[in-house]
């Protein structure tokens, strides 16, 4: 909040807020574009009176921005202010229902249907937003209408690594710092944006806007998604930050632990006990080779890591040298090709493993610590990826992180993941979303609007 010297000498303080309100004497107007750091042109804009004789005057923050985009601005500014971490830490988790509530807002104003689904009944209950605009008796056998699709919650942050308070939105740079502004709280503003421009009574397919919950720790709300909530679509659009790009493949993520179990006793006398540390390098070269076959088997040169990967994360067992180790736990996580089912991988990870329990005799059994995240794939001459090509001109490319996107495929919509900001400034300090990106991102979407909506 810059304090200026007005041209009379007094002092003047000027607030340039994102909402760009603030009372200042006309002759003051010049002066102020020289001292703020904002570019661009002020408006004056009279409270009722002449402005000529007015000494208050309403002076509005223009930017040579379109009222669109001011719009856009002060929507992502209210989605960042409203909280909605999701973790699997309890001490992290919270609500998305500050999110949900402004979403219902926008949505209705603009007269879009709101449809919840309610996710869990307790007091943190989260939910999923199903909005649909066109109100369309569609009857043809294949579904034309379009998804727009992000997730409400954002991932854990530590404010001390910020420069601005993460949950205000600081405009600076041409840039919008704030948590979730890039993802991707700053989607849906620009897709209610997007779909604002259109009468929807001339709407031939519905367009429907869905945010969702837990994408960051569980992807709750895309799992619990039934195809009842989005009966006539077609295409599905996940905005997650690809700078637009059209993104049709990502690799799918399980995360594994695998406990051993063999029998304690004194160190002295080894035949009193069973180690498991004695099995450990079994079970390393059997994950190993595993590892081995698939970076043979699979292979896929628009990821940047092209084959499946297995890491070994962590591994805790034992206390004491004097004992023999009894139980010891062990995960890793196995990122998929498309191609490669996470169930494929628990059935040939068990077989193995029951090798090692016959040669050790130690128990070995192995569970998922998180739910899998499938690997996904759009066909490349599907009529989803040919359309986001011509509109973003952009060959449809693959992404390094898991999405929904796989869920939303499996409701039988041919889906692609494209959205405004970059994932580089994602989950970390001074996450921001390019103002640059935002006009672009609303003409992409009203240009697939028209496609399949119209
Ligand atoms: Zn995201």
């Amino acid at each position: 909040m810059p304090a200026m010297e007005a041209p009379r000498g007094n002092k003047l303080t000027v607030s340039p807020t994102l909402s760009g309100w603030v009372f200042v004497e006309m002759s003051y107007c010049e002066a102020i574009r020289q001292h703020t750091r904002v570019s661009g042109v002020f408006s004056v804009v009279t409270v009722g009176q002449d402005a000529a004789t007015l000494s208050d005057l309403r002076l509005k923050k223009e930017r040579f921005m379109p009222t669109s985009e001011q719009r856009i601005i002060r929507r992502i500014s209210e989605l960042v202010a409203a909280d909605s971490v999701s973790s699997p830490d309890p001490s992290w988790d919270s609500s998305n229902r500050k999110v949900i509530h402004h979403l219902t807002d926008y949505a209705k104003r603009d007269g879009w249907a709101v449809e919840l689904q309610e996710l869990g009944s307790d007091a943190k209950t989260k939910a999923n937003l199903i909005a649909t605009l066109g109100d369309c008796g569609e009857t043809a056998d294949q579904p034309r209408g379009l998804v727009l699709s992000g997730h409400t919650d954002t991932v854990p942050f530590d404010a001390g690594g910020w420069d601005s308070d993460p949950l205000i939105l600081d405009e600076r740079d041409g840039r919008l710092y704030g948590l979730g502004s890039a993802d991707m709280k700053g989607f849906f503003a620009v897709a209610l944006e997007a779909a604002a421009a259109f009468d929807p009574k001339e709407f031939k397919s519905p367009l429907y806007l869905l945010a969702t919950a837990d994408e960051e720790s569980t992807m709750r709300g895309a799992r619990s998604l039934t195809k009842d909530y989005l009966p006539k679509a077609r295409a599905a659009i996940v905005g997650e930050p690809t700078g637009l790009r059209p993104m049709r493949m990502h690799k799918g993520i399980m995360m594994q632990g695998v406990t051993m179990r063999g029998r304690s006793g004194h160190s002295s006398d080894p035949d009193l006990g069973n180690n498991v540390i004695d099995a450990l390098p079994t079970l390393l070269s059997v994950l190993s080779r595993y590892r081995e076959e698939l970076a043979q088997t699979f292979r896929c040169e628009l990821m940047a890591v092209p084959t499946p990967t297995v890491n070994f994360g962590c591994v805790h067992g034992g206390d004491s040298p004097n004992r023999i180790c009894g139980e010891l736990d062990f995960s890793f996580d196995v990122r998929m090709l498309p191609g490669l089912e996470y169930q494929e991988v628990e059935r040939e990870l068990n077989l193995r493993l029951m090798e090692i329990t016959a040669q050790h005799g130690i128990d070995i059994d192995m569970r998922r610590l998180v739910e899998p995240v499938p690997a996904f794939e759009q066909a490349v001459d599907s009529e989803l990826v040919v359309a986001c090509e011509h509109v973003s001109g952009h060959q449809a490319d693959a992404v390094n992180f898991a999405t929904e996107a796989p869920f939303l495929q499996s409701l039988g919509l041919e889906t692609i993941v494209m959205g405004p900001g970059s994932i580089d400034v994602a989950h970390q300090p001074n996450e921001y979303m390019s103002l640059d990106q935002i006009q672009p991102a609303v003409a992409s979407l009203r240009e697939l609007i028209r496609r399949y909506c119209l």
